[in-house]
């Protein structure tokens, strides 16, 4: 029996509490309310179709239903669909970990699970704090703190919030969190009085370094988001900037961790940004495509030399205890493994860059439309930051429900697209044909376009 749109729609009201979601104006609003989804498509309950440039928060990339996928899943869940981690081992969460450790950059071996990219990053930070504690707790006593960006986002729980660096998000939490130490984010279009992007990059491994030279004695990791810093507005950072990072972590003797949660499984152009420019870090945290967009898995993976700083006879307790119910999930794990699979079998990540390049050519079009301050991609990662006045970059206040409007003038087009702040961003699914990337720029243009219409009217 089909349930009428009404009666969900009243039942979402009455009982789901929306992340990040102001629930008294989304009780005044009219949800989507997805039935279904194909490809690059989901439709909802009505069966209105719309063009998934969001890749359902940046996780799918094979498409919607993908046939293999599907089966994979299908396959597993006749066999077993969960069985613990702990005491025990289960074959896809074997399979995946030497995969993992195949294709992610340099001696990365060792893998740990989790179930959602904060816990992945949550797990790195335990881990590069009880590393120097294993290694020597009282020379390295004072290895209590982490470095992390301006605008840094790591996901939602106490822990990655404490790396966190979004005041909006965070600054209520503070009380709660342990210390960390800010280092400025190289975002050139805000930091224009510096010079050029080469200067702005300067400037900020500049900061560090001195962070670092007073301060490294009490700092157990660096923390950063490779090349792009997704949820702060898709800031794209200058080439070089993160190997100035990695080259300042090991003079100083801190570890690296890179959150690829957001960048990683093709993204950005590579299988994993920190390729880019040729770095590897001490810990790095996936999540998000590493599914296909299908299930919730993460994993931070670290080499010999931190594993090895936890081995020892069970009474020195240099054990991490730290684990999850859901740790290595069957079905998560299987998922994935085939997901890995199609992305190599069908060029995924040649295909994205180049898509990405074809693209950008495209997006330049949006200068055109005066209250695009600046477009920044990279790979399938792009933000258009929406500002009042070009000259001054002063954005719009809430209040003037411009960029809302932009949304939903593109939801009534047929596209899905989400907005940080003051930057309207696509985020399609890997997959996308050419045309379907198209039609999501077109879409988009036009949904900017009437609200400077409307704008120039009022
Ligand atoms: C989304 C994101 C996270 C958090 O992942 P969840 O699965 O939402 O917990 C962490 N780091 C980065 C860079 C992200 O983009």
């Amino acid at each position: 029996m089909r349930i009428p749109y009404t009666d969900l729609e009243q039942w979402d009201k009455e009982y789901v509490w929306h992340p990040f979601t102001q629930m008294k104006t989304y009780r005044e609003s009219k949800p989507l309310i997805i039935e279904r989804g194909m490809g690059s498509y989901l439709y909802d309950t009505e069966g209105r179709r719309y063009l998934d440039g969001y890749a359902s928060l940046w996780v799918n990339v094979h498409g919607h239903s993908e046939p293999e996928l599907n089966e994979a899943l299908i396959q597993q869940v006749e066999k077993v669909a969960h069985s613990t981690l702990l005491g025990s081992a289960n074959v896809p969460s074997i399979l995946l970990a030497k995969k993992l450790a195949e294709i992610t950059p340099g001696s990365l071996s060792k893998v740990f699970y989790s179930d959602t990219g904060a816990a992945a990053v949550e797990i790195a930070l335990k881990i590069a704090y009880q590393y120097w504690k294993n290694l020597d707790a009282e020379k390295y006593a004072g290895k209590n703190k982490f470095i992390s960006l301006n605008e840094a986002y790591h996901g939602d729980t106490v822990g990655a919030v404490s790396v966190g660096g979004m005041d909006l998000f965070h600054r209520i939490f503070r009380p709660l969190l342990f210390d960390r130490l800010p280092s400025p984010s190289p975002y050139p279009y805000r930091m224009d009085d510096l010079g050029d992007e080469e200067a702005v990059k300067d400037y900020c491994l500049s900061k560090l370094e001195s962070l670092l030279e007073i301060h490294s004695a009490e700092i157990a990791g660096v923390i950063v988001e490779p090349l792009v810093q997704g949820a702060a507005g898709i800031l794209t950072h200058p080439a070089g900037f993160l190997k100035g990072v990695e080259q300042l972590c090991r003079s100083y003797d801190v570890l690296l961790i890179c959150d690829e949660v957001a960048v990683g499984f093709g993204r950005t152009g590579t299988l994993f940004a920190c390729e880019q420019e040729d770095v590897v870090p001490d810990l790095m945290s996936m999540g998000k495509g590493i599914t296909g967009g299908y299930m919730p898995l993460a994993a931070t993976i670290t080499h010999d030399k931190i594993f090895n700083a936890f081995l020892g006879e069970r009474e020195e307790h240099k054990t991490f205890y730290h684990g999850h119910t859901y740790t290595g999930n069957q079905l998560a794990c299987s998922l994935a493994l085939k997901n890995i699979e199609l992305i190599e079998k069908r060029g995924l990540v040649a295909e994205v860059y180049e898509k990405a390049e074809r693209l950008s050519a495209k997006l330049d079009a949006l200068y055109e439309l005066p209250i695009v301050g600046e477009v920044r991609q990279r790979g399938l990662m792009i933000g258009i930051e929406i500002v009042k006045d070009r000259t001054t970059k002063e954005v719009f206040g809430v209040q003037e429900d411009v960029i809302s409007r932009i949304i939903q003038n593109a939801r009534d087009k047929g596209l899905i697209i989400r907005e940080l702040g003051p930057v309207i961003t696509m985020m399609p699914v890997l997959s996308m044909s050419d045309e379907e990337l198209s039609m999501m720029v077109d879409i988009t243009y036009r949904s900017i376009q009437e609200v400077v219409q409307s704008l120039s009217v009022r």
